[in-house]
């Protein structure tokens, strides 16, 4: 028994120093654990402030896109507003409009955002003689992204306009078109501009054939002497016999009517020539000869794109405003050129030049020189150039230099030729300039 109990005491010591033992390891394991759980804590916390620079500085980025986005929003905004055009943009897969800039309504006289609900609006309110060919063009613009129309459109007020509208496509980085963006802009100024300078066009070739007329029925009236003189020749003739004694009448018939005839071909003459020169009188207004001579080169682009010219312009600055009937002048330049033209076209192989000088030739004159490189002119036809009815050419008339004498002298200036150093011909007339543009002479 004493055994069992110093047995079980010495059980009891052993726990007891297994029980004394047990909190110093258990309290080693448990910093060992708070070590590494700190250790994962300022880890964890590294981490996470980490995350959290990430996130602030993606929240910067993101926010420095936005205001640029926003910028970029305001400036694209502010362009598409204030831009004279309409800005359109077309979403090829959606199949419709997707952004028009509100200039639209000013244009087209409906707002913008009746154009994105109602697609249909644009095609009805294009001009019916338009439409076919503008509903072609904008299938094509389906398959090719590109679109350069002119059209006209009918407002709701039913004013008509002329639109210029194109579209150009938007490329992904595959090559495919998946936006055309295009600009409308208003050309009704130009397009009226442009019709009045064809009806001035219309008018210079219908005054070119009028004063042409009138040179020619002014020679003619030269002609009125001839009848003149028939008439008295036959009247003659008819007092010679009515002085004889017994005279047939019968025989004075045919000295009569011939006097009648001559007669009424002079009056004709005369008439033709006072309804001509009634029909354009001459007027003299302030003009700018460079404009003019612009214009005239715009009426003959065509003659003298055939004909492979292209005139070299030296048009002097400033040059003051002349006095002078601007149609007339208009023909002076318009016939000096195809002279020019003609000419050259009789040479072979060599280079065509045209040039068209303007200089101020004195404080109270302007001069204008029209030079060509063509065959030039032999002696004789030197001495008879300005006279009417003179023609080298198989189909001339040989008018239009003398009629452009007379216009000339008739607008206080002179017009001359002279022969060019090298190869062809030039012709100067001068203008005398409008008064209150006249220079003071140097002092
Ligand atoms: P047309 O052109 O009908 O012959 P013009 O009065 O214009 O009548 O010209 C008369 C002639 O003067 C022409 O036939 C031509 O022989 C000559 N001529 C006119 N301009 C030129 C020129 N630039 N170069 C050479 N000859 C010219």
């Amino acid at each position: 028994m004493s055994r069992f109990r110093s047995v079980l005491a010495r059980i009891i010591g052993l726990v007891d120093t297994a029980r004394d033992e047990v909190p110093n390891r258990s309290e080693t394991r448990s910093s060992l654990v708070n070590d590494e759980l700190e250790e994962r804590v300022r880890a964890r916390t590294a981490e996470l402030m980490a995350a959290n620079q990430a996130l602030e500085a993606q929240i910067a980025a993101r926010v420095q896109v936005e205001c640029a986005l926003r910028d970029s929003e305001e400036r694209f905004r502010q362009l598409t507003e204030h831009i004279r055009e309409v800005f359109w943009v077309y979403g090829v897969a959606e199949e419709r409009l997707l952004y028009v800039s509100p200039v639209y309504e000013e244009i087209w006289g409906h707002p913008a955002q009746s154009l994105l609900d109602r697609p249909l609006e644009w095609i009805e309110s294009v001009h019916p003689d338009d439409r076919p060919r503008v509903r072609a063009a904008h299938l094509e613009k389906l398959e090719s992204g590109v679109f350069d129309q002119e059209y006209r459109i009918v407002r709701p007020d039913g004013a008509v306009r002329w639109v210029w509208d194109r579209g150009f496509p938007i490329r992904d980085a595959a090559g495919h078109a998946y936006r055309i963006a295009g600009l409308a802009e208003d050309i009704t100024l130009r397009k009226l501009a442009e019709d009045q300078l064809r009806r001035q066009q219309v008018e210079l070739a219908k005054t070119s054939r009028l004063s042409l007329a009138v040179e020619m029925a002014s020679t003619l009236a030269h002609e009125i002497n001839q009848p003149l003189a028939a008439i008295v020749a036959y009247a003659q003739a008819c007092l010679g016999l009515l002085r004889k004694d017994r005279i047939d009448p019968r025989a004075l018939t045919g000295a009569l009517e011939e006097v009648v005839n001559q007669g009424l071909r002079a009056g004709g003459i005369i008439r033709q020539l006072r309804d001509l020169v009634r029909k354009h009188p001459a007027v003299q207004t302030a003009i700018q000869l460079n404009a003019l001579i612009h214009a005239v080169i715009h009426y003959m682009q065509l003659e003298l794109r055939q004909a492979g010219v292209a005139p070299r312009l030296e048009l002097a600055d400033s040059l003051p405003m002349v006095l002078a009937d601007d149609i007339q002048v208009q023909l002076v330049v318009l016939y000096l050129i195809r002279n020019a033209i003609e000419a050259m076209n009789e040479t072979d192989g060599e280079p065509r030049e045209l040039v068209l000088r303007t200089t101020l030739d004195s404080p109270s004159t302007v001069l204008i020189t029209v030079r060509d490189t063509g065959r030039g002119l032999g002696e004789e036809a030197a001495a008879r150039l300005f006279q009417p009815f003179f023609t080298t050419k198989p189909s001339g008339m040989g008018m239009s230099l003398s009629v452009s004498r007379s216009i000339i002298e008739s607008q206080g200036g002179e017009l001359w030729a002279t022969a060019n150093p090298d190869r062809g011909l030039s012709f100067h007339f001068t203008l005398p300039v409008h008064s209150s543009h006249e220079l003071s002479p140097a002092p």
